[in-house]
């Protein structure tokens, strides 16, 4: 059988991997700044994580759904310590997409309200609200038929006063900063008003945090920058480190009933033991402060490049942009200097995502490898 074609891949096949490394079968080491989406958050095979699976593997390997999982309540607890979200509830599963379908039903239910208000050049994965592929409408029909979603101007304030003033709609979905739209963040005004608008009109605030969240920004969460309290964050990717774990963080003021939402992999127990070692691993490493640290030196440094025009995102979610198309040189950073980088909708940003222990002098090696890179450039 063959595989169902739908990524492009590069041709390189990892073996093994190491912290900001990938290693292929010749053990040739690749910088890993990408981190297969933003997923690597501790390091690729970190030594807590990889013992704690071990023993967990060893013990009981996988259970999840009808019995009691004491990892679960750990983590919720684990997290709220490290996110400081101190009043929300946790539900798990197993993706991003996963997280933002719940989250939308969750608001359908509560506000008994249908209508969904997302952004253009948005990504909230395979979903009723997988915006970033408007321009592709086959692959986003509704998942759940009962949603309409519409697509605002991202920033858009009197476009979402006007949609909302109708008070028909259940959920603003949102990411902070735009992943794989293209780094773009509004306004903390923006933000303010989608959250006292939302609780004005009776609407549920969806922060989808599955790219940002868990240290990359700088903050545990991209949205704690502009001081607002979404009703659900949505959260995936890093959370896991490489295993598929996702979930969302649920104000009390929505209620929990049995039978509102479901899952059989959600929360089992390998799940939520590499998601404690990620939150104890940031917590011990104090990688959120190494976020902010080298974040600041790498943007100087690439501040000093005259190609790069513009600087995007903060933290370790970063694009830099320039006034061509990037396609050849990620393949010249992949291929001649064994570097892997990232590609947005934006067609001339090369996007960073490394693990957050990444160190200066990873980033050195990148930055001299790009201003060789660009010399040769073919403009
Ligand atoms: N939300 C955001 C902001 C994302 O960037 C992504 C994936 O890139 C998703 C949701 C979907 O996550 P997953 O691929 O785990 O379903």
């Amino acid at each position: 059988m063959s595989l169902f074609n739908v990524y492009p891949l590069f041709n390189i096949t990892p073996v093994k991997a190491k912290d900001v490394f990938v290693y292929d079968k010749n053990n040739t080491a690749y910088l890993d700044l990408y981190g297969g989406h933003a997923v690597i958050s501790i390091g690729h095979s970190h030594p807590t994580y990889v013992q704690k699976l071990q023993e967990q593997v060893a013990t009981i390997g996988f259970y999840s759904n009808s019995i009691q999982n004491p990892l679960q309540e750990q983590l919720a607890k684990k997290l709220c310590d490290v996110s400081n979200c101190k009043y929300y509830e946790l539900f798990l599963c197993n993706s991003g997409a996963e997280a933002n379908e719940n989250a939308l039903k969750l608001a359908s239910f509560h506000t008994q309200r249908k209508k969904v208000i997302a952004f253009k050049n948005s990504f909230h994965g395979r979903t009723s609200a997988a915006v970033v592929a408007t321009d592709i409408p086959k692959i986003v029909a509704p998942i759940n038929a009962q949603q309409e979603v519409e697509f605002l101007e991202f920033g858009d304030i009197k476009a979402l006063t006007k949609s909302l003033s109708k008070e028909d709609v259940c959920a603003v979905i949102t990411e902070i900063i735009q992943g794989v739209g293209g780094l773009d963040e509004a306004t903390t005004e923006f933000y303010k008003t989608v959250d006292t608008l939302c609780k004005k009109y009776g609407t549920i605030f969806i922060a989808d945090e599955v790219q940002s969240g868990f240290g990359r920004t700088g903050n545990f969460f991209a949205f704690q920058k502009h001081d607002i309290e979404p009703d659900i964050i949505s959260i995936a990717k890093g959370m896991g480190n490489g295993f598929p774990i996702g979930g969302i963080l649920i104000h009390p003021k929505i209620k929990a009933s049995f039978g509102l939402l479901g899952t059989t992999f959600g929360g089992n127990h390998l799940a939520c033991t590499a998601s404690l070692a990620v939150l104890e691993t940031i917590q011990q490493e104090k990688l959120i402060e190494n976020t902010r640290e080298v974040s600041e030196y790498f943007i100087n440094k690439a501040k000093q490049i005259p190609e790069i025009k513009n600087i995007k995102g903060r933290g370790l979610m970063l694009g830099l942009e320039f006034d061509f198309p990037i396609a050849e040189l990620r393949k010249k950073l992949i291929y001649e200097h064994h570097i892997f980088t990232g590609s947005s909708k934006n067609p001339n940003l090369l996007r960073i995502l490394p693990s957050l222990t990444v160190k200066k002098e990873h980033l050195d090696v990148f930055i001299n490898a790009l201003i060789k890179a660009l010399e040769l450039q073919e403009v």
